[in-house]
This record gives C-alpha cells, sequence and structure tokens, in this order.
C-alpha cells in the first residue's frame, strides 16, 4: 500500500498540500467570525467594516484555494488508480498456471472491476478526508492551546475516548469489506455462468430457477453492502453525539465565562476551535477504518498469493536427452490414474500416446507439464529433478497445441506471437513451417489481419496451423499435442499430423486417429491401460501390434 501511495512521491507531497489546503480556508473563517463578533462586542463600526473587507478577502481566497487543491489532487488520484489497475492485472497475468485455475475466471473480472470500483470511490474520499481531519485536529489544538489551555486539555482527553471507541469498530469494518467483495465475486460468476449457459437455460426451460438464484445472489451482495453502510454510518454518528455532548457542555461552560469578562471574540473562537477538533475527530477514526477496509481490498487484489511451486532450488529447463518417469503413481482423490509406471522421451523424437478415453493421457501431460506436482515417484530431466525445475523456464521451452485453439481479437500476428516481441520474417517462417504459406497470402493484410470473434471465419486446421505456429515461433523444444486432429476431416488431419511430423522438436502427441502412410512414422508409441505404460518402437507397433 505504502509503495503504491508513495511511487510518485512529488505528486504525494503536493496531495498532501492540496488536503491542507481547506485546513486554511476553516481556520480564516473561523478568524473572520471571531472578527465579527469582537467588533459587535465593542460596538466599533470601523471594527465591524476591516470585518467586512476581511469576510470579503476571505471568500475570494477560499474559492482560489479550492479550485487549485482540487487540481493538485486530480492527477495524482489517476495515477495511482492507474497502477492500481496494473498490478491487479499484473497478478493475474503472472500467475502460476495451476494457481490461476484455482478459481473461476469471473473472480479475477469482479476484482478488476468491481474492487478496483470500490477503491476508487471509497479509498481518496477517506484518504482526502482523513488527512484533512488530521491538520484541522492538530492546527486547531496548538492555536486552542495558546488562547485557553484549560479547555484544549480538556478536549484532547474525550479525543483519547474516541480514539478508543474506533479502535474497538476497526476490525469489523474490515471484514464487512471484504464480504463485499466476495458476494460481488459470487454474484458477477453468477451472471456469467447464466449468459454462458443461457441456451442450454432456454432449451431445457429452467432459466426461471437460475434467474431465482440470481436473485438471492443480489439480495446478498445489497444486504452486505447495507450492513458496511450502516455500520460505518453508525460509528460515525455514536460518535457525533459523544462530539455534541462535549460542545453543549462547552458552549453553556462559555456563556458562564461571559459574565466573568471574557469577550465576544476569545468566547467564538474557542468554542469554534474546540467543535473543530471534535468533529475532526468524529469525523477521523471511522473514514480511518474505512482508510484500512480500502487498504486491506488493495492487498487482496494486487499481492501475490505464496507461489505453489516447489521449494529448493529453481533449476533452468535443460533437455538434452531423456526426461525420465521414474515409478510414477498417481491418483485423484479415490480415483488411481497410474499405478507405477516408467518410460523415457527422448529429445527430438515423435512420441504418441494412446490409451482408451478415461485412461490418464491428459493427466501424463500435465504431470509433465507442472501442473500436477502431488505424484508419487520421480520426473527427472536428465537426472535433475522436475520439481526443482523453474516453472517458467519451463513454459518458455514448451507449446501446446489442443483441439480447441482459442484466438485473440487482435492481427494474426499477435495471435502467434501472443503478445511476444517477433519479427515479421520470424513469425513469416513459422508460418510457412505450419502451413499457413497459402492461407497468409491469401489474406489482404497477410500477418497483419485481424482475427474477429475468436477466428469463426477460420477452419479447425487453420486454427490448428495457428497453434503449431506459436509452438514454432518461440522455438519450442517440446510440443505437447492433445487430440489436434480428432475434430478434423480426414484431409485436414493428415496435413496436420505430417506438419507436426516434419518438426524439429520433440513432439508428444496423444491422438485417437490413425492416418494410414503417416502415423505409423511417429518414432516411440507409448500405450496407457489399466493404469500401466507400455512402451514400442512406431515400427513395431504400427507393424505388429495394430494387425
Ligand atoms: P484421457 O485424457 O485419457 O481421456 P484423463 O487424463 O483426462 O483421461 O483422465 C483420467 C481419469 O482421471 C479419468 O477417470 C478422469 O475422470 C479422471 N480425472 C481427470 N481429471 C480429473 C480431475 N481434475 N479431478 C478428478 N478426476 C479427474
Ligand atoms: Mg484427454
Amino acid at each position: 500500500m505504502k509503495e503504491l501511495l508513495l511511487e510518485k512521491k512529488g505528486k504525494f507531497i503536493l496531495y498532501i498540500i492540496a488536503c491542507f489546503i481547506p485546513v486554511l480556508t476553516d481556520l480564516l473563517q473561523i478568524g473572520v467570525l471571531a472578527l465579527v463578533f469582537e467588533a459587535v462586542g465593542n460596538q466599533s463600526m470601523d471594527e465591524l467594516k476591516f470585518a467586512g473587507f476581511a469576510a470579503l478577502g476571505a471568500t475570494i481566497l477560499g474559492a482560489v484555494l479550492f479550485i487549485s487543491s482540487r487540481l493538485m489532487r486530480i492527477s495524482y488520484m489517476r495515477d495511482v488508480v492507474l497502477t492500481l489497475r496494473i498490478k491487479a492485472f499484473d497478478k493475474i497475468v503472472n500467475m502460476g498456471y495451476k494457481q490461476f485455475n484455482k478459481r473461476s475466471r469471473d473472480v479475477y473480472v469482479s476484482n478488476l472491476i468491481n474492487d478496483v470500483n470500490t477503491f476508487e470511490a471509497d479509498f481518496f474520499l477517506s484518504l482526502i478526508n482523513v488527512i484533512f481531519r488530521f491538520f484541522m485536529y492538530l492546527a486547531a489544538l496548538i492555536i486552542l492551546l495558546v488562547i485557553n489551555w484549560k479547555i484544549a486539555l480538556i478536549i484532547f482527553i474525550v479525543s483519547i475516548l474516541v480514539f478508543f471507541i474506533s479502535k474497538f469498530y476497526e476490525k469489523r469494518t474490515v471484514r464487512y469489506q471484504k464480504d463485499v467483495s466476495t458476494a460481488n465475486e459470487k454474484f458477477t460468476v453468477d451472471v456469467s455462468n447464466v449468459f454462458n449457459g443461457l441456451e442450454i437455460l432456454k432449451l431445457n426451460n429452467i432459466e426461471d430457477s437460475f434467474l431465482e438464484k440470481n436473485k438471492k445472489a443480489i439480495k446478498s451482495l445489497e444486504h452486505k453492502k447495507f450492513k458496511f453502510n450502516i455500520f460505518t454510518s453508525f460509528q460515525l454518528y455514536s460518535n457525533f453525539a459523544i462530539g455534541n455532548f462535549v460542545v453543549i457542555g462547552l458552549v453553556i461552560y462559555m456563556i458562564y465565562q461571559l459574565q466573568n469578562g471574557l469577550s465576544y471574540g476569545v468566547m467564538i473562537i474557542s468554542i469554534q476551535l474546540s467543535a473543530n477538533i471534535i468533529f475532526s475527530l468524529v469525523n477521523l477514526f471511522p473514514l480511518v477504518n474505512k482508510l484500512k477496509a480500502s487498504s486491506a481490498i488493495f492487498e487482496k487484489i494486487t499481492v501475490p498469493e505464496e507461489v505453489v511451486e516447489s521449494n529448493g532450488s529453481k533449476n533452468p529447463f535443460e533437455y538434452n536427452s531423456l526426461i525420465n518417469i521414474n515409478d510414477v503413481s498417481f491418483s485423484y482423490e479415490n480415483n488411481k490414474v497410474f499405478k507405477s509406471i516408467n518410460f523415457s522421451f527422448e529429445k527430438g523424437k515423435k512420441h504418441i500416446v494412446k490409451g482408451p478415453s478415461g485412461s490418464g493421457k491428459s493427466t501424463l501431460f500435465k504431470l509433465i507439464s507442472h501442473v500436477i506436482d502431488d505424484y508419487d515417484g520421480s520426473i527427472d530431466v536428465d537426472g535433475v529433478d522436475l520439481k526443482s525445475v523453474s516453472m517458467s523456464s519451463f513454459n518458455e521451452k514448451v507449446s501446446y497445441v489442443y483441439q480447441d485453439v482459442f484466438l485473440f481479437e487482435t492481427t494474426l500476428k499477435e495471435n502467434i506471437c501472443l503478445y511476444k516481441d517477433y519479427s515479421d520474417d520470424e513469425v513469416l517462417d513459422a508460418c510457412k513451417k505450419a502451413g499457413l504459406e497459402d492461407f497468409v497470402a491469401s489474406l489482404d493484410e497477410g500477418i497483419y489481419t485481424m482475427i474477429s470473434e475468436n477466428g469463426k471465419n477460420l477452419s479447425g486446421g487453420e486454427r490448428q496451423r495457428i497453434s503449431i505456429a506459436r509452438a514454432l515461433v518461440k522455438k519450442a523444444e517440446i510440443i505437447f499435442v492433445d487430440e489436434a486432429t480428432s475434430a478434423l476431416n480426414e484431409e485436414f488431419g493428415r496435413q496436420i499430423e505430417s506438419t507436426l511430423l516434419s518438426l524439429d522438436a520433440t513432439v508428444i502427441s496423444i491422438s485417437h486417429k490413425y492416418f494410414d502412410g503417416i502415423t505409423n512414422k511417429y518414432d516411440i508409441v507409448l500405450e496407457i491401460k489399466d493404469g500401466f505404460i507400455a512402451t514400442f518402437k512406431g515400427q513395431d507397433y504400427f507393424d505388429e501390434v495394430l494387425v
């Protein structure tokens, strides 16, 4: 939190000064009021005239100060909110794959929209007021100390009392604000579910029951917001009651003092200053609590959670010869997928993984790509334990080709580079090797053509080729392919399969299909059956086992 505020020190100092300006204008007004009362008390026309001029001057100065105070604050606030948005976004983008998948995507959307908005609305309003009230308290107390130290002392004792009462409220304020954030997340997830599944809901005539569920989520969200608002207001008003009580007592005391020769001016200035001190405080503490609540939201959306990567030194991923799977067993809760498997992936070779649906082919990929690491046995890369290998270094050198290819709404080039820097030549080269050359040539703007609406005009084969081009442009050493051809027709399937076999990389491909004259060119076949893996030379498997 502190770093966020202090990132631009110059602007922050300006912001603090801007928050102090209203203190000056308020004190000026008190001074003018005291002059008026003093003049009336002394029944002097000259003094009254002077007070009139002073009032006029204070009003003009006040207006100028007000405008400059606003201008001084705006740019700082904009910077902070922008930094917050970037930090919140970075946190999500930099999450490990495993961690990212722990929550629904809509939770992240809610953090980026609802929480940032809550922060923007609450935080600055609280911050400016906290600074303003604090300065006001300090300035007024010092002046009062000079004018009447006894009253200053009483007021100071009252302020300590208000402080302790507010401390008592603090934890709850923070908790209620967090509840609002969680309810926002839940609501966003619910709404998104309805929109994504609207077709199914309508086809089954069950949209009403979902509507009911949504209404409940809205009610719960509003209830949580209501609770937070009521609670902060309650704090404010209970403190206010204390403030009123003290000020009224003071007024009575002062009127009594008038009979003992106290001047009107001093009376007014003492009452005004005391009221300012008390009410600054009364407002200050609930705002501090609200500020703490905003700051908790900030932590929640920007501070990376503890990374679930395994301990130990982080070795770079260096694959020169073999990835060995040694006696690996793995279960999802009660479902034993691998009993004890042993085999190796050979560098540069083309591997095909076979096995019935549900036998664990996709799970095997998850074991090798760090997504699952709670298995028994070990996996090593040329002798280095995979768990000690840094995930980011691993991810730099591998690429995935899935049945579904997600395309972003941007140019073909960005879709291939995935927002990393590659030259046009590198991209064109990857396109060529991935078999996209003719496709690119057919586009008016070549690789700068926009892909719209998740590329709905592209064929399945073209999408797969874009996915292969992604692997090629980043010069992936290992390409994992999970049923890339299962949705393609015979012709496209054959083409993609031969492209994969032609690549200068280690390919590990899951496929059910057999394309005569192509699939038999795989070097190694891994067959998963009943929790075990059998390894075959491609040639032997397709010549003997399969027939
Ligand atoms: P395949 O890719 O060979 O079809 P999977 O590796 O996807 O098989 O799944 C292997 C088994 O593990 C299946 O019985 C599947 O139901 C189960 N499974 C897969 N993913 C999970 C998961 N995240 N949680 C629990 N069980 C899972
Ligand atoms: Mg699968």
